[in-house]
């Protein structure tokens, strides 16, 4: 039989199969191409043709994804414009993409007689006992390396790199008593006692336990313990049907908002629930540091039902937790690379803060956006569970898709009218009346300062992406705070014209400074350039609320609310918020903290404008001018700019489902290289 695969780079490869397997689709694969590479595929289908390879070995015991899965990348495949192989790879967590390498070791012979260059290399190899063929080259000369093949003082052999999906166990090697006997400290002792009754422990396990590791250590090397490996790759057995189940939309989707506690408490009971109950739960945190927070607290209360799915864990547990999915009663706990977990039963998918960053960095896809196919895929209740809503799904619960659970906001707001300065006067007599209570301040900008030219008569900007450049005067560094790599110095000169620049404005640093001139170094004073949800204060103080509002893009007055919600979450008595850029009403709405009210002007604008979610908004790159095509085969609405920097010309247009844009502009990708972000 022929299978269709999909590799990890994204292409498609039949595949021959002497036997004939019933439903394949979403189990892995292990093949070997014609030129007998050894590569890992995902089974998406059968097919017809000419085959491109053999299949070796169905690796696992169960689907890595179920049919869902792949039904789900299939429509963020047509959402997103990408191909379906990408996303569905970019979704699986590494350690599952095995292939066959060429490695080299030592001949089992002696290695007299050879010259200095040789030596070492067999040096080299004599610490390492096995390395890469390609990473040996890269150290060493190949023509040497080619000769010592030649004479058969180097092996060469092909070998699967099998992440450490095997796990190294330890027991006693000795009798209980013989080894008690060998020891003194009483530290050691517990440890063997321990091994006595927990034969086959990790040393993770052991950790755990408060063992150290020079213990451990120390007694294998004595000959007391004895380390083995466990091995545990399952072969095949199909053995799951796939009937397709009509889905029943147990209950509707819910919106619960409010402090990190309170939403804790809700999700705890949820998960408690389902748990009971032989279902499970699976909750996607796009922030890895909410992720752990939350993994903690859970484990708490419900202990080994919490499964983690994360690069942190071993490849080992990784392996063990991803096939756990497929039994009862678990709470599974991820960020982006959890939402292909094959779990069944799924009762519940909670999404956690949709005001974090919820884009996957590696294709732009909206986790939040997985996070409603997947519940629609399933028939689960969806939950956002969030410190407060967005704007989007603020739009959403206006068409009753969602229902809502709020915590009301504690603090009081006040607002202060700021011009340039850092600490305003209103500002400053409030800090002067508080003695013991803890304070945050918030300074949305990292560094001391901006940079500006006086030559130029502009802010200086990253020559990479036009980001207004940081200056770090802690660090004594220039930057481009969008990616450091495009530029950092410590010349403090305008990348343009080479003039002297100026510090301008204040980021983190300069607030810390003014304000510890003024009230001196305070213990119960803290600075972020973003709150943290975990977190909480008395008081919290948005010095330049500004940054975000002058910001030239349609999302700012968005981002502003949310910055203002969160910080209404973490603050127990004030808010306070310096700025400029707030019309008399936006303020009153402010104090009386109706953060619905600015939701639904900046709606009223968006449909006016026909902005999201009126609309999508497609970006498109590429190398060289399109507007000709774009008239002729998309559209004749379209902003563009030229990029001289990155030598890109840019264009934004927007899309609606109704005027096809979409389905043309997929068309059009078929033919023309070029890159198209979506939103
Ligand atoms: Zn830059
Ligand atoms: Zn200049």
């Amino acid at each position: 039989m022929f299978i269709k695969a999909v590799l990890a780079n994204g292409q498609y490869r039949l595949l021959k199969w002497e036997e004939n397997v019933q439903n394949p689709v979403g189990y892995r694969v292990l093949f070997r191409t014609k030129d007998g590479k050894g590569l890992t595929g995902i089974v998406v289908g059968s097919g017809e043709g000419k085959p491109q390879g053999e299949i070796i070995s169905f690796p696992d015991k169960l689907p890595l994804v179920l049919p869902r899965s792949i039904e789900l990348v299939k429509d963020l495949a047509y959402h997103y414009l990408e191909p379906l192989g990408k996303i569905l790879w970019d979704f699986i967590p590494s350690i599952f993409d095995w292939y066959e390498e060429e490695v080299v070791s030592l001949a089992p012979r002696s290695f007299k007689g050879l010259d200095r260059k040789s030596l070492e290399i067999v040096e080299y190899l004599k610490k390492k006992k096995k390395v890469r063929y390609e990473l040996l080259k890269k150290r060493f000369s190949s023509s040497h390396l080619r000769l010592l093949l030649e004479h058969k003082i180097l092996i060469k052999k092909k070998e699967w790199i099998i992440p450490k999906i095997e796990e190294e166990i330890f027991k006693l090697n000795l009798p209980l008593e013989k080894a008690l006997n060998k020891v003194r400290s009483e530290e050691k002792k517990e440890l063997i006692l321990y091994l006595y009754e927990n034969p086959f422990a990790t040393k993770e396990e052991m950790i755990k336990r408060g063992f150290k590791i020079s213990h451990i250590n120390d007694l294998v090397r004595r000959g007391i313990l004895k380390k083995e490996k466990e091995y545990n790759i399952y072969t095949k057995n199909f053995s799951i049907s796939h009937k397709r189940k009509i889905l029943v939309r147990k209950k509707g989707n819910e919106i619960i908002s409010g402090s990190f506690e309170f939403v804790l408490e809700r999700v705890l009971k949820i998960a408690e629930k389902n748990a009971a109950t032989g279902k499970n739960t699976l909750i996607l945190v796009p922030n890895r540091d909410e992720l752990f927070s939350l993994i903690s607290h859970l484990s708490g209360e419900l202990g080994d039902r919490i499964i983690e799915i994360s690069s942190r864990i071993s490849s080992k547990k990784l392996y063990k937790n991803w096939f756990k999915a497929y039994e009862k009663g678990y709470v599974f706990l991820g960020s982006f690379k959890a939402v292909l977990l094959p779990v069944m039963d799924l009762e519940s998918i909670i999404f956690f803060n949709e005001l974090s960053n919820t884009r996957f960095p590696v294709n732009n896809i909206d986790l939040r956006r997985v996070a409603y196919i997947l519940s629609k895929k399933t028939g689960a209740e969806l939950i956002f569970a969030t410190p407060y809503y967005t704007l989007e799904s603020f739009y959403l619960l206006g068409k009753k898709l969602f229902r809502k659970e709020e915590e009301k906001f504690k603090p009081n707001v006040h607002i202060v009218e700021r011009k340039n300065e850092i600490i305003t006067e209103d500002t400053f007599n409030f800090l002067k009346s508080i003695k013991e209570d803890k304070v945050l301040f918030v300074v949305l900008k990292q560094g001391y300062s901006y940079l500006y030219c006086p030559r130029c008569e502009s802010v200086a900007e990253c020559p990479e992406c036009g980001t207004f450049l940081t200056y770090s005067k802690e660090k004594e560094l220039i930057f481009c705070s969008n990616k450091k790599s495009h530029y950092r110095t410590q010349e403090k000169l305008c990348p343009s014209c080479g003039n002297r620049l100026e510090e301008m404005g204040f980021g983190i640093e300069r607030a810390k400074e003014t304000i510890e001139r003024l009230f001196g170094k305070r213990d119960n004073f803290s600075f972020t350039t973003f709150p943290s949800w975990k977190e909480s204060w008395e008081h919290v103080i948005i010095l330049n609320a500004d940054s975000v509002l002058s910001v030239p893009s349609y999302k700012s007055k968005e981002k502003f609310i949310s910055l203002i919600a969160l910080a209404l979450r973490v603050a127990k008595k004030t808010l306070l918020i310096q700025t400029g850029l707030l019309s008399k009403d936006e303020k009153e709405i402010l104090r009386r903290k109706n953060l619905e009210a600015l939701y639904e002007k900046e709606l009223k604008d968006r449909e006016r404008n026909n902005l999201p979610p009126f609309s999508r908004l497609v970006v498109i790159e590429s190398k060289h001018d399109i507007s000709k095509i774009l008239k002729e085969k998309v559209s004749e609405n379209f902003g563009m700019i030229y990029d001289a920097k990155r030598n890109l010309w840019i264009y934004m247009l927007s899309a609606k489902s109704s005027n096809g844009i979409l389905n043309k502009l997929r068309e059009l990708k078929r033919k023309e290289k070029m890159k198209i972000i979506l939103d």
